[in-house]
């Protein structure tokens, strides 16, 4: 299929889709920018070594719109954005690659704001840093966030609170079966945070150096079989490693009264979220429950202040309450509720720019106040 055939397929509307080359430095990437309706596009750059073109540019048209979902429905002055770049991580990574990657961000003019996303970290937003200004994630050294990772799993834990008290009336985790699938960036946090509140917390991981490594922090944990940990009996089951888990495999096997976690994409169609409100599990929108990590870079872009990143990622119990009332009093899926608050505010604030289109001049000096004032 042609590379027109191919956004009209599978994106949504997206305003812009930069291809970035520079041969010298085995650059191949993509950059997508779904919607700046709300702010300028941020969303991290992912390097991953993708099996065809066809598959990069699905994948970042995809994960662009759900940026745009995510901002809108945490209240962030913020578009869906996102990029990748065709390469194993393992191998191919360069300071060269970065830094031509960071002039193709720089050429935009902001319109599009990068940070770390899977096979790339801090190092790489260094290099970026070097060519732009248009990246968050970068080091603490450079006023930047680093790691938005404990940030995620906070946001997640906040989640986990709001869905036990939805589905469970409990006002605290204590004591409750809580299992954690992937122990990667975002679920050893999250699992941390659990321990702390009192959680019986089964863990799995398919990387078994990762397993060791917490349970020789916690000695308590209960270690599932990575095949068995969605299927296995809990209160809430936290998808933290890849997407798509909740499937026609799966789904009727589920053995939980929760599904909330920080994976993207958990669903692997909408129709999952559907089949599991008939089963009675209540399922926390995924871009709902993890945009802890997002709400980070959006301090830093204010100027970093860990305290206040980690006060705003409590703002995901009530984004989430939101989304699980609308759900009832509306009769619908959480999913769908959670979509339809993310393009109510997407519509009512496009409107109220269209309204003054012409007359709202936007002079914006410094990248925060280009996101500030958004
Ligand atoms: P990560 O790569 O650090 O961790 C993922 C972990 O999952 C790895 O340890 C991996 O071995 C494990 N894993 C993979 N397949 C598995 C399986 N079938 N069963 C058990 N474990 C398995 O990634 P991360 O940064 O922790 O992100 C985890 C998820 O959260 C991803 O879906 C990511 O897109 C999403 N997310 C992350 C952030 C962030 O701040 N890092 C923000 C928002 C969303």
């Amino acid at each position: 299929m042609h590379t027109f055939e191919l956004i009209e397929k599978h994106g949504d509307n997206h305003e812009q889709v930069v291809f970035c080359r520079n041969k010298e430095a085995g650059l191949r990437a993509i950059i997508a920018i779904h919607n700046t309706a709300l702010g300028p596009a941020l969303g991290g750059t992912r390097m991953w070594p993708y099996k065809s073109e066809e598959d990069a540019l699905v994948d970042v048209l995809r994960l662009s719109k759900g940026m745009t979902y995510k901002a809108s429905v945490a209240g962030l002055n913020l578009g869906g954005g996102k990029a990748v770049i065709i390469g194993d991580p393992k191998r191919d990574k360069t300071e060269e690659m970065f830094r031509a990657f960071g002039a193709f961000v720089n050429s935009l003019g902001g319109a599009y704001i990068t940070a770390e996303d899977v096979g790339t970290t801090e190092k790489e937003m260094e290099y970026i840093f070097m060519e732009t200004p248009f990246v968050t994630g970068i080091p603490a050294a450079f006023g930047g966030s680093g790691d938005p990772s404990p940030y995620t799993a906070h946001g997640v834990f906040m989640a986990i609170k709001a869905s036990v008290k939805e589905k469970l009336g409990a006002d605290n985790l204590q004591g409750l079966r809580i299992n954690v699938q992937g122990l990667g960036n975002v679920g050893r946090h999250l699992v941390e945070f659990l321990v702390g509140e009192g959680v019986h917390v089964g863990v799995a991981d398919i990387d078994q150096d990762k397993v060791k490594a917490i349970t020789a922090r916690f000695k308590d944990l209960k270690v599932l079989d990575a095949n068995d940990i969605v299927t296995t009996e809990c209160d809430v089951f936290a998808p933290c490693a890849l997407g798509a888990v909740i499937n026609d495999q799966t789904v009727s096997k589920l053995k939980c009264k929760i599904v909330c976690g920080g994976a993207n994409n958990q669903l692997a169609e909408a129709r999952h979220g559907d089949a599991l409100r008939e089963l009675g599990i209540l399922y926390a929108p995924d871009f709902v429950a993890n945009a802890g990590g997002l709400m980070n870079v959006f301090v830093e872009l204010e100027g970093y202040s860990s305290d206040r990143a980690f006060d705003k990622t409590k703002k995901v119990y009530e984004n989430l309450m939101r989304v699980f009332t609308m759900a009832k009093t509306e009769g619908l899926s959480t999913h769908v509720a959670a979509d339809r608050i993310a393009e109510a505010r997407l519509s009512k604030i496009s409107s109220l720019r269209s309204h003054l289109q012409g007359r709202t001049a936007r002079p914006y000096s410094t990248l925060k106040e280009m996101v500030l004032r958004s």
